[in-house]
């Protein structure tokens, strides 16, 4: 009797597992490589110059400038967890708390809500599709206790300020949102849906949109090799 489907089975079913060891998170995991690399970085951020992407470039093209001079060390996508997703683009600067601005990433209506110490959001209307806002947020932007590093020209409650492309913002730090807990300093830059003139939550993937359009070049985890970095599609 002839039966061709084991085989075939065995190939999807491996595939399968493949994928998913792949994605899941783990030192072997695009994830986890990309890690390494970073790691590489931050050792000696003054040896790997060509990393580091300076705030303000613009890509051919592309609406968005690129928000803080550092190495993208995490993309949209990449995982630690099977549904930990990140939701955006990890700037690394390599340097102090406090050191390196932020700027905006485009012209638009900046907002920051009474409880965010470390956060601010632009709402843009969205160059890509005119008919509907978008947002670009920002956050890491305090010390590990909490300590605002954002500009005193954006207190909390903030709503609706005008600001142009290029607008100093504050400054990349560590703040994690639990005090005392710090991350490594770089800035967390995404691009979320509008939820009724307020960002949708930035913490679920759906609810934010791939930067990659926006900044010209590639920014997902699937798109860049974990030995590489991103570089201006054209
Ligand atoms: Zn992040």
């Amino acid at each position: 009797m002839k039966r061709p489907w084991p085989k075939r089975l065995w190939f999807w079913g491996g595939a399968l597992v493949f994928a998913l060891m792949a994605y899941r998170g783990g030192t072997w995991s695009l994830t986890g490589l990309r890690g390494w690399r970073l790691r590489a970085f931050l050792a000696d951020p003054d040896g790997h110059p060509h990393w580091i992407r300076p705030a303000h470039a613009q890509c051919p093209g592309a609406p968005f400038r690129w928000p803080s001079t550092g190495y993208p060390g995490f993309l949209r996508g990449d995982s630690w967890g099977l549904f930990h997703w990140h939701t955006g683009v990890d700037i690394f600067s390599g340097q102090a708390v406090g050191k390196t601005p932020v700027y905006a990433a485009y012209e638009g209506r900046l907002y920051r809500l009474a409880h965010w110490r470390a956060t601010v959001a632009i709402r843009h209307r969205d160059p890509l599709h005119p008919e509907r806002f978008i947002w670009t947020y920002y956050t890491h932007m305090a010390d590990p206790q909490g300590r605002s590093r954002i500009v005193e020209a954006f207190p909390p409650g903030t709503r609706g300020v005008y600001v142009a492309a290029g607008t100093l913002l504050g400054y990349q730090g560590n703040y994690s949102g639990r005090p005392g807990r710090p991350v490594g300093v770089h800035l967390h830059f995404s691009i979320v849906k509008d939820a009724g003139g307020l960002p949708a939550n930035e913490s679920f993937p759906w609810n934010t949109l791939d930067p990659s359009p926006y900044l010209g070049m590639p920014l997902t985890a699937w798109q860049v090799a974990p030995w590489r970095t991103p570089e201006c599609w054209e």
